[in-house]
């Protein structure tokens, strides 16, 4: 195991299709860079929550933020443990059958504790990640947090520990037999394509 691998433990070692599991940093941290939105799920008092939201990875950690009321950010920062998941779906996979309909993906399931960041120099550069990971170079042309901004934000930073990656590539695995049937079978790719940016032509207004 080199060092920019996450070694598998008994909770993150793929059991099904394990020759699609990856657990190099390289990997893990394409996926987490690429994907928009992870979901972040826990468990209280024997619930299960699963809450989707913006994050961005900064070195060895993810970072989440929201308000400090946020219940999911409080419930994770007092000690709830995190499994959180992102997921880019690359391709519908299309079979001669119904059974071997599949898609091609590349996921990351990570697991560990997160902890609130009361160091505001780290909170402020989280959050300017956060907004670097929606468009790069972003942060550099809009206003950074004022003091009030930051102390309403809850910050929680969770380390990239215990974490795997699962990925799909290829066309569809038929049945022998079934390669002689008429129906059409292959992969439609997807990506998420960025539109033509809309300008905002509010103002502040009059007085305001
Ligand atoms: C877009 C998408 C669609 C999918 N559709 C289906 C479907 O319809 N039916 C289906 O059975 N499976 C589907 N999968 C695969 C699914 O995520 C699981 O990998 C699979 O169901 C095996 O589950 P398991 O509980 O047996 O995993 P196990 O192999 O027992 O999981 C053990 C450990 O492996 C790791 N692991 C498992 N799956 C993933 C993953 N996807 N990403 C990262 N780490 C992982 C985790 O650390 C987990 O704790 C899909 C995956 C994606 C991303």
């Amino acid at each position: 195991m080199t060092a920019s691998q996450v070694p598998p433990t008994s909770r993150t070692k793929l059991r099904r299709k394990s020759d699609r599991g990856r657990y190099d940093r390289e990997t893990i941290d394409g996926i987490l860079d690429e994907a928009l939105v992870c979901h972040v799920g826990f468990a209280v008092e024997r619930r299960p929550w699963v809450i989707p939201t913006a994050f961005a990875r900064v070195g060895e950690h993810v970072y989440l933020h929201g308000a400090v009321g946020n219940f999911a950010l409080r419930t994770l920062a007092g000690g709830a443990e995190a499994c959180l998941t992102v997921t880019l779906v690359d391709g519908l996979v299309l079979a001669r059958s119904a059974f071997h309909h599949s898609m091609n993906y590349r996921s990351v399931l990570l697991f560990g504790h997160a902890a609130a960041v009361t160091d505001d120099d780290e909170k402020r550069a989280a959050l300017l990640a956060i907004v670097e990971h929606m468009v790069a170079g972003r942060s550099r042309s809009t206003r950074p947090p004022t003091a009030q901004e930051l102390r309403s934000t809850l910050v929680l930073r969770l380390p990239i520990e215990e974490a795997s990656a699962k990925v799909r590539t290829g066309g569809p695995i038929d049945e022998l037999a079934d390669y002689e049937l008429p129906h059409w079978a292959g992969v439609v790719p997807l990506s998420l394509v960025q539109g033509e940016p809309q300008r905002d032509l509010a103002s502040a207004p009059p007085g305001g």
